[in-house]
């Protein structure tokens, strides 16, 4: 099994990170790709992609970029420090980055001017991107297309409806779930993972947030994605094994970087 997003780089890990990290392979999680949000989280998720895999751990890769969380603090600067970032290699793609309208802040503008520069990194680099998307769509997908940004990306954490789930995959994004489609109340996010092409799924924790079922509300760790994996499994209609062949080659058609450094997939 494989988690395609969490954030052992919070700080919530810096206590207990080799335990984290030993649950997760004994828990069947052969790699986990730890995304940053800004530049220090960027950096933390180089360092510890770039540690050789101890046994008994899942490899980790990394993936860097300015959330849209952070989107106001994104600078030329910042721009030149991932490029150069990207240039790593276990740094596997750029993000995450995105729209946001759940939240008032940072401005529709910073977030737009933000994940416009990070596309034109993306597509000078040719490196996959992780995006945040959060009751935008269309407008964020507007924005792809005038940017021109052709793929390969993940929505990561998704919770659109189908429609966006379709949009999506027609240009060329992955559609990753999180614990949230564990959650009682989220019948319709079921609906539409029951729907998402076995060649277009993802899993994952966004630990240490979003823990799925049986453990929501705690810290969620990697380890944690196969309760999630079980459940997307259920919803599609298929066997665990199944789904994991598909996320962890998905993973790879996602990220080709991480063949070329990893066996353990
Ligand atoms: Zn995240």
């Amino acid at each position: 099994m494989i988690d395609s997003h969490c954030h052992l780089n919070d700080d919530r890990f810096d206590e207990d990170l080799d335990e984290v990290l030993t649950r997760s392979y004994d828990a069947g999680v052969r790699h986990a790709v730890v995304i940053g949000y800004d530049l220090p989280s960027s950096r933390k998720a180089v360092e510890l992609a770039d540690r050789d895999v101890a046994r008994g751990h899942p490899a980790l890769s990394a993936v860097v970029g300015v959330s849209t969380h952070q989107a106001a603090e994104w600078s030329d600067q910042a721009g030149e420090e991932i490029e150069k970032l990207l240039d790593h290699e276990r740094v596997v793609g750029l993000g995450e980055t995105g729209l946001d309208d759940y939240y008032p802040e940072p401005s529709r503008s910073d977030q737009e001017r933000s994940l416009v520069a990070q596309l034109e990194i993306a597509k000078a680099k040719k490196v996959p991107v992780v995006f945040h998307l959060r009751d935008a769509a269309d407008d964020f997908f507007e924005i792809l297309d005038r940017v021109g940004f052709a793929g390969p990306g993940v929505l990561h954490c998704f919770t659109g409806d189908e429609n966006a789930m379709r949009m999506g995959i027609e240009r060329n994004l992955f559609v990753s779930y999180s614990g949230i489609v564990t959650f009682k109340k989220s019948t319709e996010l079921q609906a539409v993972a029951a729907k998402t092409p076995l060649e277009s799924i993802l899993v994952e924790t966004d630990a240490p947030y979003l823990a799925p079922v049986p453990n929501r509300g705690k810290r969620c760790e990697p380890a944690h994605v196969v309760d999630t994996a079980r459940v997307v499994a259920g919803l599609l209609g298929v066997e665990v094994k199944t789904l994991e062949d598909h996320v962890e080659n998905n993973l790879l058609r996602l990220f080709p970087k991480i063949g070329a450094y990893s066996t353990q997939v």
